[in-house]
Formats: C-alpha cells, sequence, structure tokens
C-alpha cells in the first residue's frame, strides 16, 4: 500500500528528497518496485517538514496523485528543511477521502505516517478504538484506520513513553485484536523511529551526516539496508538502531493503558 519516507541530515530541498531521485517517493506514486500490496499510491499525498528553531512542523497535504499537484515542483524546490516525513497514499478501503486522510498526520511536535492497514475497517476496528478516551476518538482528524493509530501511538508519547517502546506496545495491542499491517513512521526532527510489520522498509546512513528511512530505495545506489520483518528502527544521522518487535515482551511492562 502506500510508500513513505523520513529524513534526517543537511539542510535540503524537499524536492532533492522527494522528486529528483530515480526511484523516489514522486516515482512510486506510480512505478513502486517492491510495494506489496496494492499497485498505484493515486489517493493523494503529504509532506511534513521542520525548520530550524521551531519545534512544531509544517504541512502540504492534497488530496491528487503527487504528479497532478502544479504546485509542488516550484513549493519543493524553494522550501528547506533539515527534517522531513513524506507519504504517497494508496487508500484503504472503507476509509474516508480527501487531504485530511493523506499523512503526515501530526500533534505534539510529531509526524505520523502508516504504511499498512486494519482489515475489515471500520467493521473490525471497535475493540481498538475501547482502548482511547472517547475525547481521544473526537480528536481524530478523519475516519481514516492510520488516524487510530496515530491516536493510539500519540497518547503513549504524551504519557512520556519512549518513542521505541511507544510503537512497539501500539503495534502490540493492536494485533491481539485484528491481523493488522503496521508499518509506522515517525519523527519529531531530531530522529526517525519506525516499525516494519508487513511491508518493506529500508535505511540509508551517511555516518554523521544524513539518514533517510524509506518504504523502498529511491535509487540504485549503495547503502540502502533492508530492515527486518517485524523489527523496529531508532534512527539519527548518528546511528540506526534496529530490534526485533516483540509484542508479548512490548506489553508485559507495560503501563499506558
Ligand atoms: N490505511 C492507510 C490509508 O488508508 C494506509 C494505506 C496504505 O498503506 N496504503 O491511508
Amino acid at each position: 500500500m502506500c510508500r513513505h519516507l523520513a529524513y534526517l541530515g543537511p539542510t535540503t530541498s524537499p524536492a532533492e528528497i522527494l522528486l529528483r531521485p530515480a526511484y523516489g517517493l514522486y516515482h512510486q506514486s506510480w512505478s513502486p518496485r517492491l510495494q506489496r500490496y496494492g499497485t498505484v499510491n493515486a489517493d493523494g499525498f503529504g509532506f511534513g517538514w521542520f525548520t530550524a528553531g521551531d519545534p512544531e512542523p509544517a504541512r502540504y497535504r492534497r488530496a491528487v496523485p503527487i504528479w497532478a499537484d502544479e504546485n509542488l515542483p516550484d513549493l519543493a524546490r524553494v522550501l528547506r528543511t533539515h527534517a522531513l516525513l513524506a507519504a504517497v497514499r494508496s487508500a484503504t478501503a472503507g476509509t474516508a477521502a480527501g487531504a485530511a486522510a493523506a499523512a503526515p498526520y501530526t500533534g505534539d511536535g510529531w509526524l505520523f505516517s502508516h504504511n499498512g492497514a486494519l482489515p475489515g475497517w471500520p467493521g473490525t476496528a471497535g475493540k481498538i478504538a475501547e482502548l482511547l478516551d472517547p475525547a481521544d476518538l473526537l480528536e481524530l482528524e478523519t475516519r481514516v484506520d492510520s488516524a487510530l493509530v496515530w491516536a493510539l501511538l500519540r497518547r503513549r508519547l504524551r504519557a512520556g513513553q519512549e518513542v521505541g517502546d511507544a510503537l512497539a506496545a501500539t503495534v502490540a495491542e493492536i494485533v491481539q485484536h485484528t491481523d493488522a499491517r503496521l508499518n509506522l513512521l515517525v519523527t519529531d526532527g531530531r530522529q526517525i523511529a519506525a516499525t516494519t510489520w508487513g511491508d518493506t522498509l529500508f535505511h540509508r546512513l551517511e555516518l554523521g551526516r544524513s539518514v533517510l528511512v524509506a518504504s523502498e530505495p529511491g535509487d540504485d545506489g549503495p547503502g540502502w539496508t533492508p530492515v527486518p520483518e517485524r523489527s523496529v528502527l531508532l534512527a539519527t544521522p548518528e546511528a540506526v538502531v534496529v530490534r526485533p518487535l516483540d509484542p508479548t515482551a512490548a506489553l508485559r511492562e507495560d503501563r499506558v493503558r
């Protein structure tokens, strides 16, 4: 289904990250090379980015395919950022359309994207929704499975849980109830955190300089490293750490429930 990526590194333009690479996110919208579910990602797109000195990211999201946005090439060329998260969307059956349904979702200084699905949405999500307070549910930006996943993760981040543990516990509590695919990706502009649970993910680290985490390689150059299925990844330009995602362990000492 969707394809997503996150970047931390020297200040550059979104065009360099999204549009220029031969098989980058732009290209992946009509011709992904490794996508396991769906064919094209034409149900909208979005990117969020951080600028120096501001902890809150900005977002640009559209309901159209990324190639159909006439304003994007100029905008992406002139913006500058050191931290960006972007996604092209292939909507899951039963979910809402529109710009609000395109990642990244945001809140509390985070950008979030979900590559995957809660099968049978929305009928199968009742038990998962019960994990949230009614107030959290009313805050959902749109009726999309990913918005519910983001609400679950955000609740954990707000409670002060470390982001890798929060991601693992979010996946663990969802898969107790449904056979979901949950490749999750977040950044606060300082670190990137991600899970693999059902789809592909790669990272490329230029040690001490930059790191990219992406559903699939944006070019045929060296350095792309696959992330094993069922992992939690934490990445900065200084290090990438990948550990197994064990749902039982993730919930064993869980206090945010
Ligand atoms: N379920 C999410 C959506 O509908 C993500 C879909 C995907 O990964 N293709 O937007």
